[in-house]
C-alpha cells in the first residue's frame, strides 16, 4: 500500500514538477504568489490522484487482488486513499483561502495573470468552483464520520454511497479548473487518466455494477445453532458459482433489504457448490439473523474474494497458523480441504485462541480435523483457563533464525501485540499475513 500511495506521489510530482520547471508555466508572478498558485495545483492534483484511486478500488477490480494481497486489503487501501485524498482535498482549500492573507501581507502586486473566459465557459468555471467547494466540505464531513468508530456501520454505509456522486463533482471541478496549459503537457495526460479511472469507479459504482459479474443465486440448504452466539449456515448455489479456495470470503445477501455483508467461506470446494458459513453475532443485523434464516430460503452469494489462500504458503517457510475467536474459519476451509490428501498437509502450528475452551463449538471440530493431519499440532489457548498466546511462547517453541510465514486471523488487538512481540524478539525473517474482519 506504501509503495502505491509513493509511487502515485512521485508520479505527481515528476509531471507537475515537469510543468513547473520544465515548461516554465509558473512564470509572471511574484514568488509568493507563484508558490501560492502552484501549492494551489499540487495539492489539488495530489488530492484527485488519491481520489481517483481510492474510486477506481471501489470498483473491486479483481484483477488487482493478486498485487495488493486480496479484497480486503484492497479496501484498506481504499480507505487510505480517501483519506490521503481529503487531507490534500483540505490543503487544497486552505491554500485558496490564504489569497485574502497574501492581499493583506503582500498587497495585489505581483498576483499571478488570470485567464481571460467568457460566456458558457465561464458560468461552467464559476459551477465547477462551487461544486469544488461544496464538495470539499462534504468529503470532511464522511471522512469524520469514517473514522468516528462509534458511528453505526448501516448509516454510514447508507451515507458513503454519496461518495461517487461527490467524486463527480469535484472531477468536473478539476476538468474545468485546471490550467489550461496541462492538457498539453504529460501532467495533463495524468490527470485525464486518473479522472478516467475514477469515473470509471463511479459510474461502475452509480449504475449498480459492483460485483455483479460475480453474484450469484443459491439456497439455504441447512441452518444450525452450535453456541448461543453463532449461527451455521449452508447453502447450496446455482451454476454459475466458480467454486473457491480455501480461506476465501464472499459477500452474503440473506436479505436483500439489508444488503451484502462479508462472511468467509468456512468450508473446502467439494466441487458441488455447496458452501457454508459460521457467523457469530457482532452486531445488530448478526444477532437477529439466526431468527431470520431457514431451509429453502434464497440467497444471494458474490464472490468468491481474498488471498487468504493456503495454496500462498511458502513451502520452505516454518508455519504458524493463529486463529482468534471467529477468525477460526478460514482455517476450517483450510482444514477440511486439506482431508482429501493428508501427505500433502504441511508441517505447521495451529494456535487457536478461545474464551473458554469447554463452551467453544470449534473446539471438537478443530481436534478431528487435525487428528487426520499428523503434521499439524493443535494448540488451545482457553482465557478462562489462564491459556493466552503470546510471541514470546511462540518465539520459545520455535526456530526464530528459520524463515516464517504466520498467517492470522481474529481480533486487530491480538494481531498487533503478537505482531510486535515478534518483531522484537523473533531472529530471522517472519512474514505477517493477515485477514482483516474489518473494511471500514
Ligand atoms: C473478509 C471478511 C470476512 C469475514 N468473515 C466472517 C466470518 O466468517 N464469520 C463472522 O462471523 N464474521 C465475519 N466477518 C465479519 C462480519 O462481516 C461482520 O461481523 C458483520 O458484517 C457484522 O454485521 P452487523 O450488522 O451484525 O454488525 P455491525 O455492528 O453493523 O457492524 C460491525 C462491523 O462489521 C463490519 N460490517 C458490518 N456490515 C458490513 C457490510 N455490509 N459490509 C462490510 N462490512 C460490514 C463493519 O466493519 C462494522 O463496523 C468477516 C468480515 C470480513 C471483512
Amino acid at each position: 500500500m506504501k509503495t502505491l500511495f509513493a509511487s502515485l506521489v512521485v508520479l505527481v510530482l515528476l509531471a507537475w514538477g515537469r510543468d513547473v520547471f520544465v515548461a516554465g508555466a509558473a512564470g509572471g508572478g511574484s514568488l509568493p504568489w507563484a508558490v501560492r498558485q502552484e501549492g494551489l495545483y499540487l495539492s489539488g492534483l495530489l488530492s484527485v490522484a488519491m481520489m481517483s484511486l481510492a474510486m477506481f478500488l471501489a470498483a473491486r477490480p479483481t484483477w488487482l487482488e493478486g498485487p495488493l494481497g486480496g479484497l480486503d486489503r484492497m479496501y484498506r487501501t481504499h480507505k487510505w486513499a480517501g483519506i490521503l485524498a481529503v487531507g490534500f482535498a483540505a490543503l487544497h482549500w486552505l491554500i485558496e483561502m490564504s489569497s485574502d492573507i497574501l492581499k493583506a501581507v503582500i498587497g495585489r502586486e505581483g498576483r499571478m495573470p488570470e485567464g481571460k473566459y467568457n460566456g458558457l465557459l465561464e458560468v461552467l468555471r464559476d459551477l465547477a468552483e462551487d461544486m469544488g467547494e461544496w464538495a470539499i466540505y462534504a468529503v470532511l464531513a464522511m471522512l469524520a464520520l469514517t473514522l468516528w468508530k462509534r458511528f453505526p456501520y448501516r448509516p454510514w454505509r447508507f451515507l458513503h454511497q454519496a461518495m461517487p456522486v461527490l467524486y463527480l463533482m469535484l472531477a468536473f471541478h478539476a476538468v474545468l479548473l485546471a490550467p489550461t496549459d496541462y492538457w498539453a503537457q504529460p501532467v495533463g495526460g495524468l490527470l485525464a487518466l486518473l479522472l478516467c479511472a475514477g469515473v470509471y469507479g463511479s459510474v461502475h459504482s452509480l449504475a449498480g455494477h459492483i460485483g455483479r459479474s460475480r453474484q450469484v443465486s443459491g439456497t439455504i440448504v441447512a441452518v444450525e445453532r452450535p453456541a448461543a452466539d453463532i449461527v451455521a449456515v449452508r447453502c447450496r448455489l446455482d451454476g454459475g458459482w466458480r467454486g473457491h479456495r480455501p480461506g476465501q470470503f464472499a459477500f452474503v445477501t440473506f436479505d436483500p433489504k439489508e444488503g451484502p455483508h462479508p462472511f468467509t467461506i468456512a468450508s473446502a470446494d467439494r466441487g458441488d457448490r455447496t458452501i457454508s458459513f459460521q457467523i457469530k453475532a457482532l452486531g445488530d443485523y448478526t444477532r437477529n439473523l439466526p431468527d431470520r434464516l431457514q431451509t429453502g430460503q434464497a440467497v444471494k452469494v458474490e464472490g468468491p474474494y481474498g488471498r487468504f489462500d493456503i495454496a500462498r504458503r511458502n513451502p520452505r517457510a516454518q508455519q504458524i497458523w493463529i486463529a482468534g475467536g471467529i477468525g477460526v474459519t478460514p482455517f476450517l476451509a483450510w482444514l477440511e480441504s486439506l482431508q482429501a490428501r493428508p501427505g500433502e498437509a504441511p508441517v505447521a502450528d495451529l494456535h487457536y485462541c478461545t474464551r473458554d475452551r469447554e463452551a467453544d463449538p470449534f473446539v471438537a471440530r478443530l481436534k478431528s480435523l487435525c487428528d487426520a493431519l499428523p503434521g499439524i499440532r493443535l494448540h488451545i489457548h482457553s482465557a478462562s483457563q489462564g491459556g493466552v498466546l503470546d510471541a514470546a511462547s511462540m518465539v520459545a517453541e520455535k526456530d526464530s533464525a528459520r524463515l516464517t510465514e504466520v498467517w492470522f486471523c481474529g481480533p486487530q488487538g491480538l494481531a498487533e501485540s503478537l505482531k510486535k512481540g515478534l518483531q522484537a524478539s523473533w531472529r530471522g525473517k517472519f512474514h505477517f499475513h493477515q485477514e482483516a474482519f474489518e473494511m471500514r
